[in-house]
């Protein structure tokens, strides 16, 4: 069966086109630190030779700049470029690389009297000089707070439309059309919402897609695949990432997770879940990557897993993040939050910070607040 496509532009990344009807790119992120060259080269052969159309590496600083130019010459895989708060990583990397990925929510961080529509423009004089494509990444825990401020708490989905919106507005007015759009969620319902949304209102811009710290197989691609389903069986959609946490010797199996969505969806089989059940305990945890501060943070996820299964018929959510960078944020709207540093793991419930616990002490910490909140829900 041949798969309804919205009649996107093309946004060629590499030797591969994103958009304008073409197969939908499956794509991956390195997990590996990016100063670690072989273990990031080895990732990135694994991802490549799974199928992935573009591989994704974070550039944060000078060191992961010139370990990518080592990078850049053992593998073969279309490289994209994951900028956070350091925008300027882009003059360094774009001779390199293929594409790149800019948060809207992370460049005010930076140069905080240069306003973002400079930044912006400093990052497509870059990207055109070196033939990259750019896309425009939104995340639902990251939006810039300029936007946010303008809506109700309550409502995730317009700010980052807004985000989006703006953004593509200022790229088209520089006459810059060479860009994707993402829009991320945990919830796969929200992914659902905003990207229908962004679609109506723009149609010819291609998107990624991707249910942000989906978190650990199998619960992960089963979100994953509730957004993909309704969305791409609807035409939306050009290039995907399926966003699991994984050890990184399996990495690679974010790939066959996406190619088996779509290739269930081309053929019919679809599974017809086309709501998140929120009448069950669920784990959100991010993918990992080069950002990540302790290795154990992928078994620590797996072991909030295992220790929380007594609460499964609880609705809460507990969101495990490997990083400093966004997990203060992406754990915000989660009743029970967890963040990893080098030596010790930050305890949150929704906005509040309770504490700071070595890996050792975590889970018992993490099981004490879980059951306080039981109690408070069952009383
Ligand atoms: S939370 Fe941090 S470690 Fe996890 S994927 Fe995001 S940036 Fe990487």
């Amino acid at each position: 069966m041949e798969l309804p496509r919205n009649p996107t532009r093309a946004v060629k990344v590499g030797n591969v086109t994103i958009g304008d009807h073409r197969p939908i790119v499956v794509q991956s992120m390195c997990a590996t630190r990016t100063r670690d060259i072989d273990a990031t080269v080895c990732q990135s052969n694994d991802l490549h030779q799974a199928g992935a159309g573009i591989v994704r590496i974070a550039v944060d600083n000078r060191k992961d700049a010139a370990a990518l130019e080592v990078i850049r010459d053992r593998t073969e895989a279309n490289i994209s470029i994951d900028l956070q708060e350091n925008y300027r990583m882009a003059g360094l990397v774009a001779p390199l690389v293929q594409k790149i990925r800019y948060n809207p929510g992370h460049l005010y961080h930076h140069e905080r009297k240069r306003s973002w529509q400079d930044k912006v423009r400093y990052l497509v004089d870059i990207v055109e000089k070196n033939d990259c494509a750019i896309r425009i990444g939104v995340n639902a825990g990251s939006v810039d707070p300029r936007i946010k401020d303008l809506f109700p708490a309550d409502d995730s989905i317009s700010p980052m439309l807004a985000s989006a919106e703006e953004h593509s507005e200022l790229l088209d007015n520089i006459g810059f059309t060479r860009y994707v759009v993402s829009l991320k969620d945990s919830d796969p319902d929200k992914v659902v919402e905003v990207n229908r949304r962004f679609a109506e209102m723009r149609p010819d811009i291609p998107l990624h897609l991707g249910v942000t710290e989906a978190g650990l197989p199998p619960d992960g691609v089963t979100k994953t695949r509730i957004a993909f389903e309704q969305l791409i069986s609807q035409g939306i959609g050009d290039t995907i990432r399926v966003s699991l946490t994984l050890p990184n010797a399996r990495k690679a199996e974010e790939i066959s997770a996406g190619n088996e969505i779509l290739s269930d969806i081309a053929s019919g089989r679809v599974r017809g879940v086309v709501a998140f059940d929120r009448t069950h305990l669920n784990i959100i945890s991010c993918p990992s990557c080069s950002r990540v501060e302790n290795e154990a943070f992928v078994d620590l996820a797996e072991d909030v897993k295992k220790m929380t299964d007594y609460a499964h018929d609880y609705p809460f959510t507990i969101a495990v993040m490997g990083c400093r960078v966004n997990g203060p944020g992406e754990t915000d709207d989660a009743d029970l939050g967890l963040w990893c540093g080098p030596r010790a793991v930050t305890l949150k419930k929704g906005p509040e910070t309770l504490g700071r616990y070595s890996y050792d002490e975590i889970l018992g910490q993490l099981r004490a607040q879980l059951d306080k909140l039981i109690a408070l829900h069952s009383g």
